[in-house]
């Protein structure tokens, strides 16, 4: 499914904090793929060894159980450091508020330490969230968002911004080389059955014949974007010299309960749908404007949804049901 890994340009060994989550672990194999030396870095609140399994013998790859908000060093030189460090699924930064209000302040100070020591490129991982529950759509970089500073998403929109805000003094007062990419919704392989996400959470109820629970009406949106794609726009902007911020997503947009059929049907399910109370702030529409990642990184996604949410229903078929029946 992997399209052919993007060049990195100067990077021979990165230092990915997050690396054992969902999207870090995919970067980490995709930036071995490309012969970069991966140090990763990762308290295993949210990630799992299991991701790294494809790493355990790896002579280039090295695993070090870490709390990025506490200070880290790394022996040697580092030409990229990728902060994915922090919770972010709606249901695990629920669950840990200020571990995610410290990931994204202790955390991205102590990763910019790192670049800026080591005069590495720094990347952070910031996310559609800043937008809030936007009043513009599609979102384009330009647009300052509406976030509640005090709702049950702040911990995240805010701590992101913060994260932002932190990126842009080091590289406009510090002169680091620092670029901001903020994803959209991500979906694949190696996400948790119960990260509380709606693709790992459909799935899972239309493969084992529970009801599918469709939050509100399921008319608000989201925009999928396999991880391929989203690793692969991690990699066009460390690879890059823009700063950004951009956007990385897939532009096309869906209903939520449309979603829920899609994937209901693509596992030939018999489920019905169950509508459940919708969460507080939960954004009615998102969908990415990516001109900015087309132009200045020359990177658009190439996966299609449902052969994505194909490929995404086999392996929770083969990994997780497979495993429990
Ligand atoms: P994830 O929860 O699977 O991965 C996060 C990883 O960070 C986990 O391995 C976790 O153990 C680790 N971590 C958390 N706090 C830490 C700390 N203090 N020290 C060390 N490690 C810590 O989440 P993900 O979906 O892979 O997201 C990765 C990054 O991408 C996050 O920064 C997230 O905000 C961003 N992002 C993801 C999406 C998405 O759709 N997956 C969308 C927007 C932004
Ligand atoms: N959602 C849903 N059922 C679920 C999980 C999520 O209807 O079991 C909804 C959720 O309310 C939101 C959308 O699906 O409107 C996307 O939620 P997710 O947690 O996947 O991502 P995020 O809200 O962070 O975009």
């Amino acid at each position: 499914m992997a399209p052919a890994p993007a060049p990195l340009r100067t990077a021979r060994r990165a230092v990915v904090t997050g690396g054992a989550g969902f999207v870090g672990s995919h970067l980490c194999d995709r930036l071995r793929a490309a012969d970069t030396e991966v140090v990763c870095l990762d308290n295993l609140l949210t990630g799992s060894l299991d991701n790294l399994a494809d790493r355990a013998d790896d002579p280039g790859f090295t695993f070090r159980h870490h709390d990025v908000c506490e200070p880290f060093d790394v022996t040697g030189p580092v030409d990229l450091v990728v902060h994915l460090a922090s919770p972010a699924s709606p249901h695990d930064y629920a669950r840990h508020p200020v571990e995610t209000l410290r990931a994204g302040a202790h955390g991205t100070l102590n990763a910019l330490e790192l670049a800026h020591r080591k005069g590495a490129r720094f990347l952070l991982t910031s996310t559609s969230e800043v937008y809030g529950d936007p009043l513009v759509h599609p979102q384009p970089e330009t647009y300052w968002g509406n976030v509640n500073p005090i709702g049950p998403r702040s911990q995240y929109d805010e701590a992101k911004r913060y994260a932002e805000a932190l990126t842009t003094a080091y590289r406009t007062a510090r002169g680091t080389d620092t670029v901001i990419v903020r994803l959209f919704n991500t979906y694949g392989p190696r996400m948790r059955p119960t990260d509380g996400r709606a693709v790992p959470a459909f799935i899972t109820q239309a493969l084992t014949g529970r009801p599918l629970t469709v939050a509100g009406d399921g008319s608000q949106t989201r925009s999928l974007c396999h991880v391929d794609d989203t690793v692969g726009g991690i990699l066009a902007a460390a690879a890059a010299g823009h700063p950004g911020p951009v956007n990385l997503g897939n532009p096309a947009e869906l209903s939520i309960l449309q979603l829920a059929h899609r994937i209901r049907d693509l596992c030939g399910s018999a489920s019905p749908v169950e509508f459940v109370e919708r969460p507080g702030d939960d954004p009615s529409l998102r969908r990415p404007d990516i001109t900015l990642a087309r132009t200045a990184l020359g990177w658009q996604p190439a996966v299609d949804t449902d052969r994505g949410l194909a490929q995404t229903i086999d392996w929770f078929a083969r990994h997780l049901v497979g495993a429990r029946g």
